[in-house]
């Protein structure tokens, strides 16, 4: 994705960094628990582990984030 403004008359766009990969990390919200996914590239296995968490102990609530490293670019 790619958003595109303009300051000062130069125009800008910012996107995903190239040298970098979007990571995913998880948290239990059960108040009991600990549980947490450490970031990891893995979108589709931090998933899997969320579900497995859930089929181990039954806490179905997860905060999730998802976190990627952006940079802006004059649009040209
Ligand atoms: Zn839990």
């Amino acid at each position: 994705m790619a958003v595109k403004s303009v300051f000062r008359f130069v125009d800008y766009r910012i996107i995903a960094h190239p040298d970098s990969e979007p990571t995913y990390a998880a948290q239990c919200l059960n108040p009991d628990c600990t549980w947490t996914l450490a970031p990891t590239a893995d979108g589709e296995q931090a998933d899997v582990d969320c579900m497995t968490h859930r089929a181990d102990t039954g806490h179905g609530i997860f905060s999730r984030s998802y976190q990627q490293v952006a940079v802006v670019v004059p649009a040209r």
